[in-house]
């Protein structure tokens, strides 16, 4: 059965309401507001108390950089979040909202695979509850604010040639990366060229998922950088004077959303920043509320443990005001084949020398989770075809680099298939975790920039475009350059060049430009060719979709 059926089933017969689910973690219904019968968000007072709550402990879960075989990051996570619940433990997830545009492009849907998903899946992967539409119009509402200080006489004397404030929509739409807008004459605005970004790559969803409340929502709002004046002096959303409007647009975005596993784990689904150009995890607000409503709180990051693992500790675990207990690295036979160099038609063939050769990449994940001073787990997300001996090289290869390497079948047979995972993971949480930051965000942006190539990615240097250098002069002219930094690279490679696999070393990493986001409260280093809006593939998930006439989805993988 595919993804889609096995969670169509569950939703016919067993899914539960979701006042039954908060319920289990000690949620009234006073504490909810109902969005249907299976999704709901939890009200402002119900997080203020749970602020108040002692917190459980954290799992992280991360992966090896992705491979087209794809690595079941999200899978493994909701079925660890099952299987510890299977052992008696009170867990609770906490992941991120899916955004259509890879949902229509490459990825299918983004709640887990198999017996390992949350749902209700349809909703979650369309629209859900509505956090992606206000978030998109909010960043909207305030381009078309800016555009209209420019028209109405320009009051802050803005330079419309150095707005940094760009529209959003939440799909792949390459036609939009560059527009001119403002044509028509007088009475259509002023004429200037801007770009459109896919809406997780937005500042606005950063701040979403950083804020405390609304309170700190606002504050980070008015902060937001949008352009220059013609004398280079920053101009903020507070000089144009609708912080207000922007905040009350996310009044509702902000609270995070509960849904269930099909085992009915209780499930935060909150804010998704891509952690390719963005930061990569779920809203602090939804991981703070797994860890005051469960004893264990498990936690993704986005893509690999280069982007989304080092984001979550050097920009989220600060914010959120508590670092992971146990970082759950996942990997798959399949992947580490590719990552040696075995082509993607066969790589259902056993090829120990390919799996030998591409573990370097899992390799260095190992060696830099460690070096945050958090015991690591290797999760085996098990696919059929993996053999056994691929599977014992494996876990013989960890044990080496000095990790614990457990097979999970979460897919196949949901949370009895990641019961051993379980247990590693309740073993290594009794180990001490003594966290160590990677950089100190009072060293120079170039400096924590390096640090990040050197001692993560494994590269040998950096090199600044001439346009990232002007902009780290204005950040420095401007106090801004305590701010942790937040890359923009590829996730398929270490490097900024994602034909490179496996475990690239002595490379280059190349910076475009640096972009102050002083509402999130990070500078986006922009390396390599990475984009902000991304483009469809020639054969888009899309063709395959559809809705019956009595309104049956099928298709979202
Ligand atoms: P990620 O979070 O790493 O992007 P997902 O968990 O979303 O990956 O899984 C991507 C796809 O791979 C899903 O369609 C899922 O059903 C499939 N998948 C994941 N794990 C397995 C597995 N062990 N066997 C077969 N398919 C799997």
């Amino acid at each position: 059965m595919s993804d889609i059926e096995i969670a169509q089933a569950n939703e016919a017969t067993e899914m539960k309401p979701i006042t039954e689910i908060g319920a289990m973690v000690g949620l009234s219904a006073d504490d909810l507001e109902l969005y249907g019968k299976s999704k709901a968000k939890l009200t402002l007072a119900a997080l203020k108390r749970l602020r108040q709550q002692p917190q459980g402990k954290l799992v992280l879960v991360t992966s090896i950089n992705p491979t087209p075989a794809g690595e079941g990051k999200s899978t493994v996570t909701i079925g660890l979040g099952d299987a510890l619940r299977l052992r008696g433990q009170n867990a609770v997830i906490a992941l991120r909202e899916p955004s259509l545009g890879p949902v229509m492009g490459m990825k299918g849907g983004a709640t887990g695979g198999g017996y390992a998903q949350v749902v209700p899946m349809e909703d979650i992967n369309l629209h859900f509850t509505g956090d992606m539409h206000a978030l998109t119009t909010a960043v909207d509402t305030l381009a078309a604010l800016i555009d209209n200080h420019l028209q109405q006489g320009n009051a802050l004397n803005i330079d419309p040639r150095r707005i940094l404030w760009r529209r959003v929509l939440d799909i792949n739409d390459r036609a939009l990366r560059h527009v001119t807008i403002g044509l028509g004459g007088v009475t259509s605005g002023v004429p200037r060229e801007t770009e459109f970004d896919i809406t997780v790559a937005s500042e606005l969803m950063a701040i979403l998922c950083l804020a405390e409340d609304l309170a700190d929502l606002k504050a980070r709002i008015a902060r937001i950088v949008i352009g220059y004046t013609y004398d280079r002096t920053p101009v903020t959303v507070a000089d144009l004077g609708v912080t207000g409007a922007i905040a009350m647009l996310l009044r509702d975005a902000i609270k995070p959303n509960l849904v269930q596993t099909l085992a009915h784990t209780p499930t935060l689904i909150h804010g998704g920043p891509f952690a390719n150009i963005a930061h990569g995890c779920n809203s602090i607000l939804a991981t703070r509320t797994a860890l005051a409503l469960g004893d264990i709180a498990i936690t993704e990051a986005g893509f690999g443990a280069d982007l989304g693992g080092e984001k979550f500790m050097d920009i989220t675990a600060p914010a959120l005001g508590k670092t992971p207990d146990v970082v759950v690295i996942v990997a798959t036979v399949r992947a580490l084949k590719y990552n040696g160099g075995q082509k993607l038609a066969t790589l259902t063939e056993e090829n120990r020398p390919a799996l030998q050769a591409g573990f370097g990449n899992l390799k260095r994940h190992i060696h830099n989770m460690k070096r945050y001073g958090v015991p690591v787990v290797v999760a085996i997300n098990e696919f059929a075809t993996d053999t056994e001996a691929e599977l014992n090289d494996l876990i013989s290869l960890c044990e080496a680099a000095g990790a614990t390497a457990v097979r999970a079948n979460v897919w196949g047979e949901g949370g009895h298939g990641g019961l051993a995972l379980a247990d590693a993971v309740s073993t290594a949480l009794q180990q001490p975790a003594d966290f160590t930051p990677l950089y100190d965000n009072a060293a120079a942006p170039k400096a924590k920039i390096e640090t990040i190539v050197q001692q993560i990615y494994g590269g040998r240097d950096v090199v600044y475009d001439h346009k990232a250098e002007l902009a780290l002069k204005t950040i420095a002219k401007n106090g801004w350059d305590q701010l942790p930094i937040c890359m923009a690279k590829t996730q398929y490679s270490f490097s900024d060049d994602a034909k490179a696999l496996g475990a690239p070393s002595d490379f280059t990493i190349h910076v475009r430009d640096v972009v102050p986001r002083l509402g999130a409260g990070f500078l986006v280093v922009m390396t390599g060719s990475v984009l902000t809006m991304p483009g469809l593939p020639k054969q888009p998930a899309a063709l395959n979709m559809d809705v019956s006439d009595d309104g049956v989805i099928s298709g979202l993988f």
